[in-house]
């Protein structure tokens, strides 16, 4: 059993983080609720900046499930060629628009449950939306919150689902949501996957990776 940090420890990470990422917010580029589900399942193995790319233009023409829902998945295709798995995610975006407009009356569904139950739609992806959409207290763990947590020791497992849990117990519930925010930056800026900047992160003296 790896040392995880105490709720102490833990506080004073979070209050550094913060001091560095002041104003965190998801780099996605949405004006509604729908939009940044769409967004979250095309975020998928795509950074966010290619996301916003295509998504600029696909808002323009596509604004509604509705839009998305009389579509053929193909004919979607020709709009989000530019990320990854594109055709897959075509397939979902045209499913969970047909779910949405058949089981909630158009509206994206405000809960974790109803939110999995749409194509394309896992935990992580789940829990961006309740957090940034519907403000909503949750830890959407992605690839680089998984990656900060575990290397700090704010959580100590190698997988997703068990890692949200210790950074739940760990980080009061108020903060799971900015927690979020300010781990993916940590990991975007300073924590990066493959070459950590290790002697200029703020919060060396804390991580069990470094020390
Ligand atoms: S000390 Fe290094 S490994 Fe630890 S959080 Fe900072 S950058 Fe990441």
């Amino acid at each position: 059993m790896k040392e995880l940090k105490t709720k102490e420890e833990t506080k004073d990470i979070l209050k550094r983080l913060e001091q560095i990422y002041p104003d965190p917010e998801t780099e996605l580029q949405y004006s509604n609720p729908f939009e940044l589900l769409v967004a979250v399942i095309l975020s998928a193995q795509t950074t966010d900046k290619q996301v916003n790319k295509v998504t600029k233009d696909l808002f323009k023409d596509l604004k509604s499930p509705k839009d998305f829902a009389r579509l053929e998945p193909q004919e979607l295709e020709d709009y989000i060629r530019g990320v990854g798995l594109y055709r897959n995610k075509s397939k979902y975006l045209v499913k969970t628009s047909q779910k949405i407009i058949k089981d909630y009356d158009g509206k994206v569904p405000q809960s974790r449950s109803e939110l999995m139950k749409l194509s394309g739609v896992g935990r992580k992806t789940a829990n961006v939306v309740l957090s940034c959409a519907f403000d909503k207290d949750a830890i959407g763990v992605d690839t680089h919150v998984f990656r900060v947590a575990n290397r700090i020791g704010l959580a100590g497992s190698d997988n997703v689902e068990e890692t949200e849990k210790e950074l739940m117990q760990v980080i009061p519930q108020n903060l799971w949501s900015l927690a979020h925010h300010w781990l993916i930056f940590h990991g975007r800026n300073i924590c990066k996957s493959r070459t950590p900047k290790c002697d200029e992160c703020i919060i060396n003296e804390y991580c069990n990776y470094y020390n």
